[in-house]
């Protein structure tokens, strides 16, 4: 098979969909691998590496012209890209052509009708069904993983405290306090983060399963009054909940919130605008010095003042709202990425060629559109 990868176009992007690593297996199992000039610079891999590694190297029409794209972000979809890249790498595609990678598309759903418009298949990697047999392509993970990791140093290298606690001739300091909301893959490593840093983390989430989670990296779980019996959904996800019940939340997250010297937020439900945890009046409540990343910006953001990719500050208090944390560790976000998309690759070439199989839940649950349809069921009924 040819496989293309273009260089990332979204803005802040530093990633690059597979590194000189994951080219040499791929070529080593008879594949041909075409890599748009420059596109892992930003991820530390130049032109020379994937080259050594058996790679071509080309400009993106080049990269374009294959059996098979992958990327970080599907051509652009749904990820601030403009309308015109998304349109003009089209223009560089076969109609024959299967893609793979990022797309957002149960929160942009709209360029997944022009991908279908131009018949290409396409599949997107962060509608991956979390089951065993998918943990290898599992990109949500890899790249979550990271994210709170980034998410956990920003705040500490922004709070006006040290995070552990320090016995010095000039007295003790205590450490800092951390409140991590949402302890899916990404809130768990930020309080494995932060624990490793010293601090005494507090987290919460609105599923029951995590609370074992959270006390196994060192965090303290934080008990809330509230019902969370219809919190959890299909596939171990948080279920989305009525607007009663984030304002019961935020009423009794209050004291949590304003005990914190961080707060990190993660909290999200698939396609769904994040929940807004935190309120301005909660933000006022805060002391002075102390700070918020919102890992949810890219969702919306789970505090009421985030301003996505800004920092901003309001009482005295920082509020980070990153939207691609992942893009701050190129190098590892990419080599887990690359490893993740390159074990999605194998999985869809099969033996034989690819297999658009719907008894397969990897392929049916990822694959967006094919023969000019949108053929994803949620998505179809998203679009009408
Ligand atoms: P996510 O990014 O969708 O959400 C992050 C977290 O926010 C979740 O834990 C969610 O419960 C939480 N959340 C949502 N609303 C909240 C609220 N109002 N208050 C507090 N927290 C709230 O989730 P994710 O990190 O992708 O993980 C989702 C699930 O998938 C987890 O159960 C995780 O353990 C599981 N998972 C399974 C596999 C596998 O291979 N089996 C792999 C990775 C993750």
């Amino acid at each position: 098979m040819h496989i293309g990868v273009p260089r990332e176009v979204v803005p802040g992007e530093t990633r690059v969909a597979l590194t000189p690593n994951e080219v040499r297996s791929l070529t080593a199992e008879g594949h041909q691998i075409v890599v748009e000039h420059g596109a892992g610079d930003r991820a530390g891999h130049p032109d020379n590496e994937y080259l050594d590694a058996g790679a071509l190297s080309g400009d993106r029409a080049n990269a374009f012209n294959a059996d098979i794209v992958l990327q970080v972000h599907l051509v652009g979809a749904g990820n601030r890209a403009s309308n015109s890249d998304l349109d003009q790498d089209l223009k560089l595609t076969r109609r024959s052509t299967v893609l793979a990678g990022l797309a957002n598309p149960l929160s942009h759903p709209e360029p997944v009708r022009r991908l279908a418009e131009h018949s290409v298949t396409t599949f997107s990697l962060d509608l991956l069904p979390r089951i065993t047999r998918a943990q290898a392509m599992d990109v949500l993970s890899s790249q979550s993983s990271i994210a709170g990791y980034r998410a956990a140093l920003i705040a500490a290298e922004r709070v006006d405290k040290m995070l552990p606690m320090m016995t010095t001739a000039a007295g003790s300091i205590a450490p800092a306090r951390v409140l991590v909301l949402g302890a899916g893959v990404a809130g768990l490593q930020s309080i494995a983060t932060t624990r490793r840093l010293g601090a005494v983390v507090h987290a919460y989430d609105i599923r029951a399963a995590a609370r074992e989670q959270v006390e196994s990296v060192g965090g303290t779980f934080v008990d809330l009054p509230l019902d969370t019996s219809s919190a959890e959904g299909s596939g171990g996800y948080a279920q989305a909940q009525q607007e009663e019940f984030y304002a019961r939340q935020r009423e009794v997250l209050g004291n949590e919130v304003a005990a914190a010297d961080i707060v990190i937020a993660t909290a999200q439900v698939p396609g769904k605008p994040a929940p807004i945890l935190i309120t301005e009046d909660m933000v006022r409540a805060m002391r002075p010095g102390s700070v918020i990343v919102d890992a949810a910006a890219a969702q919306g953001g789970n505090c009421a003042l985030s301003v996505a990719d800004e920092t901003i500050e309001r009482f005295s208090v920082s509020i980070i709202a990153p939207t691609n944390l992942p893009a701050g560790a190129a190098a590892h976000a990419s080599r887990l990425y690359a490893r993740n998309i390159a074990n999605f690759t194998r999985h869809l070439l099969g033996d034989d060629g690819p297999q658009l199989t719907a008894d397969d839940p990897i392929i049916r649950d990822t694959l967006l559109t094919r023969e000019g349809q949108v053929v994803h069921a949620g998505l179809r009924a998203l679009l009408g």
